[in-house]
């Protein structure tokens, strides 16, 4: 039988795992426990890579969702995740995990987005690899002690509709109750089903799979008020284990990597990398804002145009190829950039315009924060990031029908349909050119 704690790390048998496992002496020793399970684990490749304890497994763990997605992922390396027998090591590595990252980052940090996220997807893939019979078990086994079947209102989930980790229109609602399984389906619904078959029509449209959207959603929620309360706890403790605080440095350190090598949520990174801002590659509506509005839109250029602009030309300028929605953090994890090179170009335009935008309305500086995705503050903190969208950057359409003076279209224009396209093309040219001079250079110095 499935553990409920191999889907919820949070339920009962799980709490019991971390109670039995008392302190976080043993965490970094060799575990033969462990290690038997995982070479025992079906098309496992075993390598020197495998988890020796505690810790290993946690970043292992991490490892898996962040690397995925990516073309050359080996599952093999990671098939133990997916073996039932891993669930009491496996829940220790959650709770270290949690902890680590709610205690060195805080719960609205990047790390602590990806410690939800990998949560979810991590369900989906147990889930996908059970046999039929045991997949309904273990949903029904969690799903029980989650929450009461009788009589669940939609509004029980307000928290995983608002944060979209349920979407309103899986679910089956009657009055304002939602439906769940096949008695209660037939009940409501049986009697109005006309030329269809009541019991197939339950399965079409919720079966087992709203349970497990459940499930999964709920889990993820949990997981994040797991790690809040962990945050507040920790913030009236003394000092944090020094090794959950080393475990949470080698996390940050897997996301930079992740973030530096991949496009982190699939595919390797496209060849527009981010890198230092190049002026000479702008657009002329880019060109034109940087010197300073000097009439009207004034606000729109800097705000609605501007800042996406130069903060994905500087930090992902890939956006529209990827196809990926990143946060700033993703890519920028300290807001190195964002503080010192796309902030200061943002206000120093902003300062050439007539009037100047600070001076003249400094409560807009909140929402240069809002559209890079940290809400509506007068500082930009990572804490209130994703509190807003990151706004990708205006097509030019857009900027013909919003800031029509800001547009004057020169040859490369013609064949590009936004501002950043046009970036990362005379982007690549100046550098294909510079590499060419360079070469040259280096034929005629090797001839004399
Ligand atoms: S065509 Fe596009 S890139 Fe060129 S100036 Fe107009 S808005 Fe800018």
């Amino acid at each position: 039988m499935v553990q409920a704690a191999f889907i919820n790390p949070l339920s009962e048998d799980g709490k019991q795992i971390v109670r039995e496992l008392g302190s976080l002496d043993m965490v970094s020793t060799t575990n033969e426990e462990l290690i038997d399970v995982i070479n025992h684990t079906k098309s496992q490749e075993i390598s020197s890579e495998i988890p020796q304890n505690y810790l290993d497994l946690a970043l292992k763990r991490m490892e898996w969702h962040l690397t995925r997605k990516n073309k050359n992922f080996n599952y093999k390396e990671y098939s133990f995740l997916m073996n039932k027998n891993i669930t009491p090591f496996d829940v220790i590595a959650f709770y270290l995990l949690c902890q680590a990252i709610a205690i060195k980052f805080g719960p609205n940090s990047r790390e602590s987005r990806v410690m939800v996220e990998s949560e979810g997807e991590l369900i989906e893939s147990r889930l996908g690899e059970l046999a039929g019979w045991e997949r309904k078990e273990v949903v029904t086994l969690v799903l029980n002690s989650l929450i009461s079947y009788s009589s669940i209102k939609w509004t029980f989930f307000k928290d995983l509709l608002s944060s979209k980790k349920l979407n309103l229109q899986d679910l089956i609602l009657d009055k304002g109750r939602i439906i769940l399984n096949k008695e209660e389906f037939l009940d409501h619904f049986g009697d109005r089903i006309k030329h269809r078959d009541p019991e197939k029509m339950f399965e079409l449209v919720i079966g087992d799979k709203v349970k497990e959207l459940i499930v999964t959603g709920m889990v993820m929620q949990n997981t994040e008020n797991y790690m809040q309360l962990v945050y507040e706890k920790s913030r009236r403790e003394i000092e944090p284990n020094p090794v959950l605080l080393e475990l949470a440095d080698k996390v940050s350190k897997l996301l930079s990597e992740s973030a530096r090598n991949y496009s982190y949520g699939g595919g390797f990174a496209t060849d527009v990398k981010a890198s230092p801002l190049n002026p000479l590659a702008f657009p002329p509506c880019v060109k034109k804002v940087l010197e300073g509005m000097k009439s009207g839109g004034r606000n729109d250029a800097i705000i609605l145009f501007l800042t996406p602009f130069i903060s994905y030309a500087r930090l992902y300028p890939g956006v529209f190829a990827e196809n990926v929605t990143k946060r700033v953090s993703d890519v920028d994890p300290h807001l190195n950039a964002v503080q010192n090179e796309i902030l200061p170009m943002i206000s120093g335009a902003a300062e050439r315009c007539t009037p100047p935008l600070f001076e003249d309305q400094p409560q807009e500086k909140v929402n240069i924060n809002a559209k890079m995705g940290f809400g509506m503050h007068d500082t930009l903190e990572l804490k209130n990031e994703g509190e807003t969208l990151w706004y990708t950057p205006m097509s030019c359409e857009k900027v013909k029908i919003h800031l029509p003076s800001l547009c004057k279209p020169d040859k490369t224009c013609k064949s590009i349909g936004n501002p950043l396209s046009y970036y990362n093309r005379v982007k690549r040219e100046l550098k294909n050119s510079k590499d060419s001079r360079i070469d040259q250079r280096d034929e005629s110095s090797s001839k004399n």
